[in-house]
């Protein structure tokens, strides 16, 4: 009897979208077939850390939770924090009437970059010259495991921009100015989600359940590196067929490679904002390229829906959900946003249907991933963070990310290798021993950190101590002047400088210069001592003026904190191998400027790259 009352319990308790048995298509119908208008709502909203308590999950079925920027739950969180602060949003969630889980997204867009010890890869812009798609696979794989070490399940990256103007403040996140470049490198996508299986359909987003794989978002749709003069969030003004010739095919890869999510630009395309343009978001990217995962906007996205003239809120939630927006990133005046797509639906200016195809988009994600049944993460994986395996892998990726573009002033006379024998050498510059200068924006804080407090790594100046032969003389002096130089009898220096951290906007620059005392500090150097000329930066630089005394020039643009791998290749433990993905102009007047261009006339061009062989392998 007892036996026979439990099983009949059962089959009255028995839910079909909680069956992983059940095929997902019956899965997502049943449970959109249980959910109210508000729960509906609820899933397409995702809120800032700061506002997703307890009570807000619970009262509005909020959907998705973020940490944009450079939120953390605490300054220097441990894993173990990260994976209390997330279980304690997904158990409020889970308790609601339907348990439908939230999903928690971050920016992971150069390893885990917001989390202390984390190990923070190369950014885009060093990745793109490695032209190594296994490599970019292997780095997503890296970074899946440290992203879920602290519990979370979403990463906003990768950026498949096809930056055309170095003058953006955005230019590091994009892999090239040449768009097969980007679409080779969305191999990025299989690492961070699982390679796809092979009887998936086109379109259809795939993340390999279980807890090691993480949703991944492509980004910015569409034409965010095309902007005019490089002005991040502006007008990006080119004929269709030059979109998508150039921005928009690296889509194509990422959705066949099954990305579950695409995030929509804050740029507008010929005076069309995209996150108000149905016809791409819609037309293109769901019904022509048959993407079947979830679009979500970007931070504040719709809010910025300003056109036409006097546009209100009311106004932007409509064009954006209506373009075809399914997950809304607020972030923070959640209650403004449901109740006015509330008020909406329920007078049918937004269809029921377009708030069904949201939502079941979402579910679908979620139910692909595994989210309903391993919604609550632990500790297993705490020792992934900055493992000495991905500290190691960035090294790698450093190493291929370097580009020579001058080893002195003849092949017969290069100074790199340098000799790792030498009774006193000079290591000079800001951008020497300063990690965070190496980490660049989107490190620890959303717009970077200067110094070396910010996390653990290694700085050029310690690799550099590292690989010189012990009886080598290594001194150190950030900014030495003139004479200094002139009186000591250094057999080589080395002068590490570039570009502070910048993120977005902040980022965006007319000039191109490397502030002073960079350029200073390569004249002190260079006038009267063979120089190896370091460039940190996120973006070719002005440069010509000094080249003339520079005896060797590399660019290692934003390499992460595995600064050795500089070292392993400076002194040719490793060849040169980086080819430029980037044209490097001579002066800011030429730009934009890109392969292929008409009047093309660089200091560097793209592909240019100077090898030289290694002493050891
Ligand atoms: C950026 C996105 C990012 C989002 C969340 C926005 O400002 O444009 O790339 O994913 O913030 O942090």
């Amino acid at each position: 009897f007892f036996f026979l009352a439990a099983a009949a319990g059962d089959v009255k308790n028995y839910l079909k979208y909680k069956d992983p048995k059940q095929p997902l298509g019956v899965r997502i119908r049943d449970l959109l077939s249980r959910m109210t208008l508000q729960e509906k709502i609820g899933q397409m909203v995702q809120v800032e850390l700061t506002v997703a308590t307890p009570d807000a999950m619970k009262k509005y079925f909020i959907g998705s939770v973020l940490s944009g920027g450079g939120s953390v739950p605490a300054p220097k969180a441990s894993a173990e924090t990260w994976v209390k602060t997330v279980n304690n949003i997904q158990k409020a969630a889970l308790s609601t009437r339907l348990g439908i889980p939230m999903i928690y997204g971050i920016d992971a867009v150069h390893g885990h970059n917001n989390v202390y010890k984390a190990t923070i890869f190369p950014h885009n812009v060093g990745l793109g010259v490695t032209r190594d798609p296994q490599l970019l696979k292997r780095i997503g794989e890296a970074t899946a495991l440290e992203v879920r070490a602290t519990g979370i399940p979403y990463v906003f990256a990768p950026c498949i921009a096809v930056c055309r103007d170095p003058r953006w403040g955005r230019c590091y996140e994009s892999y090239s100015e040449d768009h097969r470049i980007v679409q080779a490198l969305t191999e990025i996508i299989p690492g961070l989600q699982g390679d796809l299986p092979t009887n998936s359909r086109k379109g259809v987003p795939f993340v390999a359940p279980g807890k090691t794989k993480v949703a991944a978002c492509a980004k910015h749709y569409v034409g965010d590196g095309g902007t005019t003069r490089g002005i991040n969030e502006n007008n990006t003004v080119i004929s269709l067929s030059g979109l998508l010739n150039i921005h928009m095919p690296a889509y194509f890869n990422a959705i066949s490679k099954g990305v579950a999510t695409v995030m929509v630009s804050y740029s507008s395309w010929n005076g069309k904002k995209m996150h108000a343009n149905h016809d791409l978001v819609t037309g293109f990217l769901k019904n022509k390229m048959k993407f079947r995962g979830f679009v979500i906007s970007d931070w504040q996205g719709i809010d910025r829906i300003t056109s036409p003239p006097g546009a209100n809120y009311s106004y932007s939630v409509e064009a954006g959900v209506s373009a075809g927006i399914d997950m809304v990133m607020v972030p923070y005046n959640f209650t403004e946003f449901i109740d006015d797509l509330t008020y909406q639906v329920k007078n049918k200016i937004i269809p029921m249907s377009r708030i069904n195809d949201a939502v079941q988009r979402i579910l679908r994600v979620k139910f692909t991933m595994g989210l309903f049944e391993n919604p609550l993460a632990d500790l297993s994986l705490a020792n992934q963070l900055g493992s000495q395996e991905h500290r190691e892998l960035a090294r790698e990726a450093v190493r291929k990310s370097l580009v020579l573009l001058k080893n002195g002033e003849s092949a017969d006379e290069p100074l790199v290798p340098l000799p790792k024998r030498a009774p006193k050498i000079l290591v000079a510059g800001s951008h020497a021993d300063n990690l965070g200068n190496q980490c660049g924006g989107w490190t620890i804080t959303w717009q970077g950190l200067s110094g070396n407090n910010l996390t653990s790594g290694t700085t050029v100046l310690n690799a550099i101590k590292n690989t010189v032969d012990p009886a080598t003389k290594v001194v150190y002096d950030k900014n030495p002047d003139a004479n200094f130089v002139k009186s000591n009898k250094f057999s080589y220096a080395i002068v590490v400088v570039g570009e502070p951290p910048y993120a977005e906007t902040f980022g965006d620059s007319l000039n191109l210069t490397i502030p002073e005392p960079g350029p200073s500090t390569i004249t002190n150097v260079c006038t009267s001592v063979k120089c190896v000329v370091i460039i940190i930066s996120g973006r070719p630089v002005v440069i010509q003026p000094y080249l003339a005394n520079i005896d060797a020039l590399v660019a290692a643009w934003l390499p992460g904190t595995e600064g050795q791998g500089v070292a392993d290749v400076l002194f040719g433990d490793y060849g040169f191998t980086g080819k430029l993905a980037r044209t490097w102009f001579k002066t800011v007047d030429q730009l934009p400027m890109n392969v292929g261009d008409q009047h093309y006339d660089p200091l560097f061009p793209f592909g240019f790259g100077l090898t030289t062989k290694s002493t050891k392998h």
